[in-house]
């Protein structure tokens, strides 16, 4: 079948172009706007004071959704912006037709961006310098940029920097799990600047958001909820008494058809991600289920602790698979991205990959369900310890 299960790694790197497709056929969610989208450069009302506008993205995931708050901040009326979209000249032109059409003749007065990825702070540093010029004619305060410190530092790193999304390190590191194909490591090799690319300037100041940490936006509590595993310090953020049942702005930490990436990079090599993030997205039980959850990709649905169940299910899966793979003989990440991904991939989508091999790989070794292997051509490969066996580890 060309539509990849639901929540899938498969799904993750190949999302089919929802616009013309019809809802996933996933019993335990629901849609309340069903397949309506809002146009390009357009804006859909949620919930009371919150729209909904989605920018593209060139990539196999093909849209960001962004979010446009009602707020007022020292008397001022105006808009708080939640995620940004890359830096192209379509995203900016769409962001035009925003700021003409859907704003009511009224500024922006803070951006929020939920995590460091180029499709979510790209243009924050574009947003904020024009809303600050506006306000700075009127002597009010700047339009801030708002973000968990950790993501403001990884992205003001990233930004400047190599490592991480290509470049010579990261090459060495996907050799090391076994991606040998001259190709493709020549392909990380020459994308050094790739995230420089999406994301050539972070705002130099900011505000911090911190886990727990309550924002007045429009009259309306939002509490800040740091997720981990996904991005350095992800912050969602939960309105409790916006609405029916209250609105949670997900990001990238719960989505509704795909399943988050969870990767180790070359920056952090012996990173155990994939742990942070089960936590972090168990932890949202908390909140009512009949929550009206806005994620970054795919439509607002309700069902959220349906929706954990399935994230959780489906890298319990991945994780039984990897092990069984193993116990035959031992075998390295890029040997493992058949089991895991059962279609072909494009660089993009081999580098995501491969970071998430890592991740599950590195989950079961920290359990001690796995040990590392080194042979005799450097790479590193895995071998299940068997039942029993563990304990010792
Ligand atoms: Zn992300």
């Amino acid at each position: 079948m060309a539509e990849p299960r639901p929540g899938s790694p498969e799904a993750a790197l190949h999302p089919p172009a929802d616009a013309e497709l019809p809802l996933p056929a996933n019993a335990g969610l629901h849609y309340p706007l069903g397949a309506a989208l809002p146009a390009p450069g357009r804006t859909l009302e949620v919930a009371p004071g919150v729209r909904w506008l989605r920018m593209g993205l060139p990539f196999a995931l093909n849209h960001i959704n962004l979010w446009l708050l009602r707020d007022r901040i020292d008397g001022r009326e105006g808009w708080t912006v939640v995620d940004c979209g890359i830096d192209n000249t379509t995203t900016r032109a769409n962001w035009e037709i925003v700021f003409a059409e859907e704003l009511q003749g009224l500024p922006v007065l803070r951006v929020i961006v939920t995590h460091m990825h180029p499709d979510h702070i790209g243009l924050a540093h574009w947003l904020c310098e024009r809303w600050s010029g506006e306000a700075a004619r009127l002597g009010a305060q700047e339009c801030r940029l708002w973000i968990s410190a950790t993501d403001w530092n990884a992205a003001r790193v990233a930004s400047s920097s190599t490592t991480g999304f290509g470049g010579e390190e990261a090459a060495r590191f996907f050799a090391l799990h076994g991606l040998l194909d001259a190709a493709s490591l020549a392909g990380v090799r020459a994308r050094a600047g790739y995230y420089a690319s999406l994301v050539p300037q972070v705002p130099r100041r900011y505000r911090r958001l911190m886990d727990g940490q309550v924002l007045h936006i429009g009259g309306q509590p939002w509490h800040c909820i740091a997720g981990y595993g996904h991005a350095p310090e992800h912050i969602a953020l939960h309105a409790p008494g916006l609405g029916e049942h209250g609105v949670l702005i997900s990001g990238d930490m719960v989505l509704p058809r795909i399943s988050t990436n969870v990767s180790v990079i070359d920056l952090e090599p012996e990173a155990n991600p994939l742990p942070l993030f089960l936590r972090s997205v168990a932890a949202m039980r908390a909140l009512p289920a009949q929550t009206l959850v806005l994620p970054s990709h795919g439509q607002p649905f309700t069902g959220l602790h349906t929706r954990i169940t399935q994230l959780l299910q489906h890298h319990e899966d991945r994780l039984a698979e990897l092990l069984q793979a193993c116990a035959e003989a031992p075998l390295s990440a890029a040997e493992l991205l058949p089991v895991l991904f059962r279609r072909t991939l494009d660089l993009h989508q081999t580098t995501f990959a491969m970071g998430e091999a890592i991740a599950h790989l590195h989950l079961l070794a920290e359990e001690g369900r796995l040990r590392p292997v080194r042979g005799a051509d450097g790479v590193r490969r895995w071998r299940s310890v068997p039942d029993g066996a563990a304990t010792s580890a």
